[in-house]
Order: C-alpha cells, then sequence, then structure tokens
C-alpha cells in the first residue's frame, strides 16, 4: 500500500457524528476543571466520612467523583490500611478469591500514530515491523495453548493492514484451533478480547458478529492538554473519538467493555477520576459500566524518552493505593493488572484488588512461536514478570488463590446489565465459583507441574467443601449438574460450565 493511499485511509478513521451523538450540551464528560477542583476540596477527611464511604463501596455501589477524591487524598497509614482491608473484602465480595488469566498475542505492529510513549509509533524507525499471516497466528495460537490457556487478548496497532477485516480474520483463525492437550483432551481458545484502536460502530458490530469478549481501549491519558502532547498525529490525535469509543462498542452490541489508563502520563489521582467519570457516563448512557478496568504502569520503550522524562510515574507504593482507590470506587469491576509488573508488585496486586491477569506473556509479534528472548526493538516494552503460567499459578494456590480459566459468563449470555445486576447482587460470583472449580480441574488434570497439582488439590478441595455447605447451590438443579460437571471433567471431558 502506497503513503497516499495510507494516509487516505487514515482520514476515514473518526467520524465526528459517532462523537457528538454522546456529547450533553456539546461537552463531553471529562470536566478538567471540574475534576481539578474536587481533588483540592477533598483535603483532610474526617475518619467518620470516609467509613461511610467504606461502607457504600462494601454494598457495591460506585462511589462519586467527591468520594473517590477523599480516598485518594488519604494519608494517614491507619486510614490506609482500613481503606486497604475493606478493598479485600468489596473484592472477595464479588470475586471471592478466584484470579483469571488470559495471554496476549501481537498480531501486528504497524501503526499510522505517533504516540510518544510506544515503541510502535509511526516515526520509530528502529522497531521491526512485521503483521501475522493467518497461519503465523495459527501458530502463536497452539504455542499459547500449549500452556494451558483458554482466554486471548489479542493487540493491534492502527493501519490499513490490520484493519477490522484483519481482526475478524485473525479471530476466525484463533477460534479455528483445536488441540489436544498433554493428556490427549481437547482444547480450544474460548474466549478472545481485543485491544485495538477505537472504531466506527459498523465495524465494531462486526467484530460482534465474529464473537469478541471484551472490546477494550485505554484512554491513556484523561488529562486533555498531556493528551495532546502525547498523541501529536494520526487518528488517535482525535481525545473524544477515544473517548466515546467504549459507548459505540456498547451502541454496537459489543457490551463487554474494558477501559483502561496508562500511568505515568499524567498525575494518578486525576487519573483515577477519569476512569470513574468513564464508569459513570457509560452507566448512565447504557446502564452497564466497564466490566474491567486496566492499570498499566508506563514503561520504556523503544525509540521513546517518555519513562526518563515522567514526573508523573506511579512508584510501587502509590500503585498500590491507587489500585485499592479503584477497588474501593468502582467495585464491581474486574480490575487488569499484566506481566509488565515483576513478580513480587505483580502478585501484591492481586492479593490487593486485581482479578485478572496473564502468565507466560511473550510480547513480539510472532515471538511465541520463535521462542525468542525480549528485544526492546521487537515487541512494545519489556516485561517485568517473565515466569510461566504454571510457576504463576503455583505461587497464587500456595496463597490460597484459585486459577480460573472461565469463559462461561459470555457464552452463557451473562454480559452486559444482566451481568451488571449479577455482579451487584454477588449472584455472578456464586456462577463463577462453579466454573472456577470446573476449569482449574481442567488445568490441574491437563498442564500442571507436580508441585502445582499438589498444592492446587488443596484449594480444590477447599472449594468443593465451600460449595457443599453454600445453601445458594442447593436452589433447582444447580449442585446436581454442578457435581456431574466435575465427574465429567475427571473422566476426561472438556469444556463443560454453568
Ligand atoms: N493501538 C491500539 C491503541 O493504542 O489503543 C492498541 C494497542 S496498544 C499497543 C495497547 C496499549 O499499550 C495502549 O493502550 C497503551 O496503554 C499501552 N502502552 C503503550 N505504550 C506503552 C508503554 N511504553 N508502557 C506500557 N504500556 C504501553
Ligand atoms: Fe499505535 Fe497503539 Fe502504540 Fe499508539 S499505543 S503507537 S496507537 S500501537
Amino acid at each position: 500500500m502506497s503513503l497516499a493511499q495510507i494516509h487516505q485511509w487514515s482520514k476515514t478513521r473518526v467520524q465526528e457524528t459517532e462523537v457528538d451523538k454522546y456529547l450533553i450540551n456539546g461537552r463531553d464528560f471529562i470536566d478538567g476543571c471540574a475534576i481539578e477542583q474536587v481533588l483540592e476540596n477533598a483535603c483532610n477527611p474526617d475518619r467518620a466520612w470516609i467509613r461511610d464511604i467504606l461502607e457504600k463501596s462494601l454494598a457495591i455501589e460506585r462511589l462519586t467523583l467527591e468520594e473517590t477524591a477523599l480516598l485518594a487524598n488519604v494519608t494517614d497509614p491507619d486510614v490506609l490500611n482500613e481503606m486497604a482491608d475493606t478493598g479485600l473484602k468489596v473484592k472477595r465480595k464479588v470475586y471471592d478469591n478466584r484470579i483469571v488469566f488470559f495471554a496476549p498475542l501481537y498480531c501486528s505492529n504497524c501503526c499510522i500514530n505517533g504516540c510518544v510513549y510506544c515503541g510502535f509509533n509511526s516515526g520509530n524507525t528502529v522497531e521491526r515491523r512485521r503483521t501475522l499471516t493467518r497461519p503465523e497466528i495459527i501458530e502463536e495460537t497452539k504455542q499459547v495453548l500449549a500452556e494451558g490457556h483458554k482466554r486471548m487478548i489479542v493487540v493491534f496497532g492502527e493501519h490499513p493492514s490490520s484493519d477490522v477485516n484483519y481482526i475478524c480474520n485473525a479471530l476466525n483463525a484463533i477460534y479455528s484451533v483445536h488441540r489436544k492437550t498433554p493428556q490427549k483432551t481437547a482444547t480450544s481458545i474460548r474466549r478472545i478480547n481485543v485491544n485495538a484502536a477505537p472504531m466506527c460502530i459498523s465495524d465494531l458490530q462486526k467484530l460482534h458478529r465474529e464473537g469478541i469478549g471484551t472490546f477494550q481501549v485505554f484512554q491513556e491519558t484523561y488529562h486533555k492538554e498531556t493528551y495532546r502532547q502525547m498523541h501529536p498525529f494520526g487518528p488517535k490525535a482525535n481525545y473524544r473519538w477515544r473517548l466515546y469509543a467504549l459507548h459505540r462498542a456498547m451502541e454496537a452490541g459489543v457490551d463487554d467493555v474494558g477501559a483502561g489508563a496508562l500511568l505515568g502520563l499524567h498525575d494518578w489521582k486525576y487519573e483515577v477520576l477519569g476512569l470513574v467519570a468513564h464508569a459513570m457516563d457509560l452507566e448512565r448512557a447504557f446502564n452497564i459500566g466497564p466490566h474491567t478496568v486496566s492499570v498499566p504502569r508506563l514503561t520504556p520503550a523503544s525509540g521513546s524518552s517518555t519513562y526518563i522524562d515522567s514526573r508523573y510515574l506511579v512508584n510501587d507504593k502509590l500503585f498500590k493505593r491507587m489500585i485499592t482507590v479503584i477497588r474501593l470506587a468502582i467495585p464491581y469491576t474486574g480490575l487488569i493488572v499484566t506481566a509488565r509488573e515483576k513478580p513480587g508488585i505483580h502478585m501484591q496486586a492481586i492479593t490487593l484488588g486485581c482479578t485478572q491477569t496473564d502468565a507466560s506473556s511473550k510480547i513480539g509479534v510472532g515471538a511465541y512461536a520463535a521462542q525468542s528472548e525480549q528485544h526492546i526493538d521487537h515487541q512494545q516494552f519489556m516485561l517485568g514478570d517473565t515466569r510461566t503460567l504454571d510457576e504463576v499459578i503455583h505461587e497464587l494456590a500456595k496463597m490460597g488463590m484459585i486459577t480460573s480459566f472461565c469463559t462461561a459468563g459470555y457464552r452463557c449470555g451473562r454480559t452486559g446489565d444482566k451481568i451488571m445486576k449479577l455482579l451487584h447482587s454477588g449472584t455472578e460470583g456464586k456462577f463463577c465459583k462453579l466454573n472456577a472449580v470446573l476449569t482449574f480441574r481442567e488445568y490441574l488434570d491437563d498442564y500442571a507441574s507436580a508441585q502445582t497439582r499438589a498444592a492446587g488439590e488443596k484449594i480444590i478441595e477447599q472449594e468443593l467443601a465451600q460449595i457443599e455447605q453454600m445453601d445458594f447451590y442447593n436452589k433447582g438443579a444447580l449442585r446436581k449438574q454442578f457435581n456431574k460437571y466435575y465427574s465429567d471433567i475427571c473422566a476426561g471431558q472438556r469444556d463443560v460450565y454453568v
């Protein structure tokens, strides 16, 4: 494709009518002055007031901007501890001791945008560019399956060579791969989430038809002036086009969306309020908040000095505080932490409030099949936690956590407003508990090392005992159905869920 054609394609990306329709009196939902004012006013909150806010979080009610700002401004160590304890209670109430795993798959690093912090930006001449062919995507998928994964997030730069038709083809290729595990049982990728550039509604409808799970778009920074500086050209320079990407997804029928902010571009408290404002506007417009929130921290990238130049890097201490604040502010949402983080903080983020993560990840384009080592010019950034899925599952099992590969919610139609109601009432968690046991049983039988299996059996035993005691499962035929499925899995059947 010629440069002129790429330029032409780039100009067709943003459709202003699909932004304007969501504005209220011509304004978007990020009022920068109001956010700064709220943060400034929220100082010295008294303890009783903080306790009222924590009660609200415990009732799984989303907090207001003012309440979130009050929590973000707490510095008293005792109150911070109380907040962290409540955050944990909130997490246990909605997600119990489960952690969901996914594998990232980078399909293309060609990009027309100029994001100054990303190694894929079009001006970076040292980055090796590549777009995977269908056979290459299939090869990568086989490698990911060999680790035991069932869920993927596919990642794309914004480029005509990786347009919506390419993305649909990639989903189709991945779903088409069916393999045998080392124990000769059947396996395949059961859910594919997509992290790609904002799209128009008709393109999003195509992704919906192809069986997309969550559609993720991170705003990077909600601070408009910083956004302008970080995105000097390309469709991504349009703040509002990105701000309403998840609204358009909802309208296209993709009612499972993931928001996020790239921490380190602007003040973390501002970004947290931006995320809460985003959740509020999605709730206002569609009655559905973000199913997940991601909190990637900025890392050094090829050809970029943003990391070294940043005044806003979030250190580990602040990172943990921030996770607690988000956990409390949007209690129903899944929180994603990635293997960008080094093992210690990666695990702490999970114990504090995160509910989804990745392991055994390779983020170079084609890196799973090549089994290549990390190289800054061949991937978007460097991973901090390069342990295998088995190693991470083992550590989490020793900490009392159950790994879930459940993909049932989306396949049973428990998405959108249905899942929101179920999450608020705690009912979704009850189904998840059963599906976590079923999918962890599969993993232990098919892939686990001896040490992971030993640690995992203890967790399964505890979960089965709890399930046995919980009245909820006596309703209808649920317990009977679960017991049958569990026996079926032990006998070698796969992919059964409630
Ligand atoms: N091109 C699409 C977009 O920008 O939305 C999707 C792919 S992009 C590779 C996925 C995410 O990577 C971005 O939304 C950004 O938050 C994150 N990212 C980019 N550069 C990063 C860096 N240096 N460190 C950590 N995360 C980064
Ligand atoms: Fe392209 Fe996304 Fe990287 Fe920006 S963050 S340069 S849009 S791949």
